[in-house]
């Protein structure tokens, strides 16, 4: 096994042409090759080895996204009346502590409430909702563009 030096070449995968080729150590931490430039685009990089034996593609520990639910939630839920949940619409207005039932995210018990919005904690996880929009709150209007007329046509026929 030949040892590398700076100024030495070495074979690695070229970030920029996409192959492996020789390249020249520009850098080296100890006996590690860290910075090289490829012979043939001359593009400095940092050196990755070869592919074909890469020991940095282990494969790293995957933290599934396991389905989580809020903690404690099935127990709050429990100590709340359900029966009184009321439907959510962005328009009422609700108060913390309520239980409100989301057509998506089902059964949620609103923990914050602040202006036109709530934080609800279902199930799986907390929201952010739209509350208190009922009509009197400012609201965007969606009125149709006026139409420019046109020069009125005078002369209507019946
Ligand atoms: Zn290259």
């Amino acid at each position: 096994m030949a040892t590398h030096r700076v100024g030495g070449e070495v074979d690695a995968a070229c970030t920029r042409c996409k192959m492996e080729l020789a390249h020249t150590i520009l850098a080296m931490v100890g006996p590690k090759i860290v910075r090289v430039r490829c012979n043939t685009c001359g593009s400095d990089h940092v050196y990755r080895g070869t592919q074909s034996r890469s020991r940095t593609a282990a494969a790293r520990p995957r933290t599934a996204p396991a389905e989580r639910t809020v903690v404690g939630w099935d127990a709050q839920l429990a100590a709340r009346d359900v029966s009184s949940a009321q439907d959510y619409r962005p328009e009422e207005h609700y108060a913390v502590d309520q239980v409100v039932r989301h057509p998506t995210f089902g059964l949620g018990i609103v923990r914050a409430v602040r202006q036109d919005k709530m934080d609800v904690a279902f199930k799986t996880a907390e929201r952010t909702l739209v509350q208190g929009r009922g009509p009197g709150t400012a609201r965007p209007s969606f009125a149709p563009p006026l139409r420019p007329v046109e020069a009125p046509d005078a002369g209507e026929e019946g």
